[in-house]
Parts: C-alpha cells; structure tokens; sequence
C-alpha cells in the first residue's frame, strides 16, 4: 500500500497535468499579430497557433498538412478578414472538416470587426487586375487603437467559449489595454516631431499606422497592392520622391530590396525596414514590440536624414 500509493498520487498528479493541457482552447489565427494578442488575452487558458508567420507575406501563404491538421482541432480561428486569407485559407478550411470555425459560428471571429478600416471602395468592387485589397485595406492591425479593439473582441469571444476562464480574460483585457495606453503615449511622443513627413512604402501596409502617427504616405513601390515594380513606375515614384522630398521608403521585410535601392540611389531617401507583423523579426515577440522597433527605426532613419 504505502509503495502504491505514492505511484497513484503520481498518476493523478500526471492525469490532472495532461487534462489541463488538453483543456486549453486552441486558437488558430490567419497572422502571429492576431496570436500574440490572444496569447496575452488568453493567457495559459490557451494555445495559439499562427498559419502565416510574421516574417512572410500575409496575403499568400503556403498550404501545409500540419495546418490542415492545426484547424481540424481548433476552437477558434481568428481572421483579419477584408479578403486578406481570400489566397488560401478557404480550401485548408474545407479540408479541415471542422464545421465549428466556419464563417458564421461561434468558433469563428473575423478581427476587422469594429475597427476603423480605411479605403473602403465607395464605387462597386471590380477586383482591378491584381488589387489584393478589394474591400478596404486590411493591413488595419498596425495601429493601436485597432490593436484595442482587437483585444476586446478576442476577450469576449473566449469568455463565451470558455465560461469558467471569463474573469481570466477580463482580467487579462485589463491589463493589456493599460499597457497598451501607456505605450501608446509613448510612441505617439517619439512620432510627435515627424508629424507631416512624406513617406513612400514599397506595399499599401501602413495607412492606418500613417493616420495614427501622422505621417502622409504619397505613394507606393508596387504600381497597385500585389503586382510587382514596373520601370515606368518606378520612375515615377523617384520623380515624385524628389518633387515632395520624401526622406524614407519604408519597405516590407518579405519584398526584394533591388527596386527600392535603386529608388534611394537615384533620389537619396533612405531604404528602411519595416515590420508589419509580430514575428517579422525574432526581436518583435509581442503586440507592443511590433511598435516599439518600427517607432524607433523611423525615428533613427529621420534623425539620419536631417
Ligand atoms: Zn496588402
């Protein structure tokens, strides 16, 4: 009995460890940006996994069986949305077999929903050759008050999910909203005296980031959202760079540099960096470092510039 024991003590003890783990809710999420806000919502009450990963283009991404296999056992699938997943999400979704994360049951949460999108057609959508953006552009996660209201819908889906764990998402809630005010404030000092500057971006990613910091975007390296450079294009951004003086191109991790590089060489503005998701880049573990790092290179570059 007294050797028995100790072994059934450690039998319960590794039965109640695996049937918490197996209580957890999995989250899957189109982008690591929406993962990493409902890890910090969710806490240990959940699991998350990302399908495209920071460091990729979200608009396309590979199908993979694993990710098959990730939405077969998901509880909630958590999509930008505005067409953002419209390049492959749909068919991994139809094999998965898992009718509880289809559009329109509770398993499923489309993240756009209360944010402030910009660019919504106002004509009917004609999906213009190439225009990856057919419904408003829906790179609306990189601004912090859309990040809030994010979080606030993520909380409140996992509360009906998850019952017992609603005070653990308010709670969780709470406390990612006042840090993210305080970060806020923070950023929007540093952005502060860049106020007005005249930025090209190689991709449409930043109108919601321009608006909130105040920073006026004329034009793109890409001719329209998903179609490459093209040289008559191309010389008229270094025409327009130059006319507007335009200190920066801002240039999404994932796009090849050639184009920009040579923008810069023939007008001198200077090619940066710049992460539209968490995961762009191992440093950009969180919600909160996805700002800190593009704040802080946009400042270094303008201070460079002066
Ligand atoms: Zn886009």
């Amino acid at each position: 009995m007294t050797r028995i024991l100790p072994a059934v003590f450690a039998l319960a003890a590794l039965l109640s460890v695996s049937s918490a783990a197996e209580a957890k809710l999995r989250v899957v999420t189109s982008l690591q940006d929406l993962a990493a806000i409902a890890q910090s919502i969710g806490g240990d009450r959940v699991d998350t996994f990302a399908l495209a990963k920071g460091y990729q283009d979200s608009h396309f991404v590979d199908a993979k069986p694993s990710f098959i296999l990730q939405l077969s056992r998901a509880d909630l699938l958590i999509v930008a949305g505005l067409e953002l997943e419209a390049g492959y999400l749909a068919p991994m979704l139809d094999q998965s077999r898992n009718d509880k994360i289809h559009a329109g049951n509770r398993g499923y949460l489309d993240a756009s929903a209360g944010c402030e999108i910009l660019q919504r057609p106002t004509t009917q959508v004609t999906r213009a050759m190439g225009d990856v953006h057919p419904f408003g552009n829906p790179h609306y996660w990189i601004d912090p008050a859309n990040g809030r209201v994010i979080a606030r819908s993520i909380a409140a889906r996992l509360s009906q999910l998850d019952v017992a764990g609603s005070a653990v998402y308010q709670q969780n809630l709470a406390a990612f909203e006042q840090r993210l005010a305080q970060k806020e404030a923070e950023w929007t000092a540093k952005m502060a005296p860049y106020a007005g500057t005249r930025i090209v971006t190689f991709h449409n990613s930043w109108p919601n980031f321009a608006k909130r910091f105040k920073l006026n975007v004329v034009g793109h390296v890409e001719p329209k959202p998903g179609i490459p450079p093209t040289p008559s294009h191309t010389l008229e951004i270094i025409n327009l760079i130059k006319d507007q003086k335009v200190p920066v191109i801002l240039v999404e991790p994932y796009f090849d540099k050639k184009t920009p590089n040579f923008i810069a060489t023939k007008t001198g503005a200077e090619v940066v960096t710049f992460y539209p998701s968490v995961g762009g880049t191992p440093a950009i573990k969180d919600y909160f470092a996805l700002f800190d790092t593009n704040v802080d290179a946009f400042v270094a570059a303008m201070k460079r510039a002066r």
